[in-house]
């Protein structure tokens, strides 16, 4: 599922590539995931358009159109972007090709289907967008700010973590590498944590996204429809021993979610692993 990190690495790929590029032509390859919130033909209305700009929030990715128009994408699970010459081969489940006038394409494929994109001239009305909390990186997200909105939420932090109107861009196995990070279990009431623990979590939040983003920098190049994890130091290891104390990473997995930790370096959890 791509989080913070990876949609990071591919906002700065588009800024380099595609932003300043028209879009040629307009191939709605499947038009389930697709959502026109204007009037008129989604196709039509976005053959001939240029990209002004590109951000990232949280795990929306927004393509700013010249004309005021934007093309918001929320790739969910497995919502990818890919970029590529029209002769290279489309990925399964491939639901939208623009040609760009640089002669390159940029396609969008779900194995999942659960992403939508959404053409809008107003982000407002993109479902959820008006609900997410600060991005994660924002740094107007200060310690005090992350403390403050806490507060507003309840139950075991690893969940609250990954809500994104406390906050934008932590999913799921970021969330185990945040928490390991901090030596903090994912199973602590968010309520209860110290303000130790607090700074700790903040610090970690930003230092494995920093590195991440660092990594993938490096690592993803122009195959941007890949997805790479294995760098992560906990999530989806449960087994082997952890980095930092060399314990037998823990696992559980509740309501089709994996939560991978260190039950020496993250204590404090009633689980029994
Ligand atoms: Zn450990």
């Amino acid at each position: 599922m791509p989080e913070l990190p990876d949609l990071e690495v591919i906002r700065g790929f588009l800024e380099e590539h595609v932003v300043g590029t028209t879009i040629v032509t307009v191939e709605v390859v499947r038009p389930t995931v697709i959502r026109n919130l204007l009037a008129g033909d989604f196709a039509t209305r976005l053959a001939s358009q240029r990209v002004a700009a590109v951000h990232r929030y949280g795990k929306f990715l927004l393509l700013d159109l010249a004309s005021g128009d934007h093309l918001v994408l929320n790739p969910m699970l497995t919502g990818r972007l890919q970029y590529c010459l029209p002769d290279d081969r489309r990925l399964p489940r491939t639901y939208l090709v623009l040609a760009l006038d640089d002669g390159h394409e940029l396609r969008y494929s779900d194995e999942r289907s659960m992403g939508k994109i959404y053409l809008t001239d107003s982000l407002d009305r993109v479902p959820g967008f008006g609900e997410l909390g600060p991005d994660a990186l924002d740094p107007t997200l200060t310690l005090e700010v992350f403390k403050e909105r806490l507060r507003r939420f309840r139950g075991e932090i690893k969940r609250v973590l990954i809500r994104q109107e406390f906050i934008a861009g932590v999913g799921n196995a970021y969330a185990d590498e945040i928490l390991w990070q901090a030596g903090i279990s994912p199973f602590r009431k968010s309520s209860q944590l110290s303000d130790n623990e607090l700074q700790r979590l903040y610090e970690a939040l930003h230092l494995v996204f920093d590195q991440a983003i660092a990594t993938l920098r490096q690592r993803v190049g122009a195959d941007i429809h890949i997805e790479i994890r294995d760098f992560l130091q906990v999530h989806r290891r449960g087994g082997q021993p952890c980095p930092r104390c060399g314990t037998r990473i823990s696992e559980v997995t509740a309501q089709q979610r994996i939560t991978s930790f260190c039950r020496h370096c993250q204590p404090g959890s009633l689980v029994k692993n």
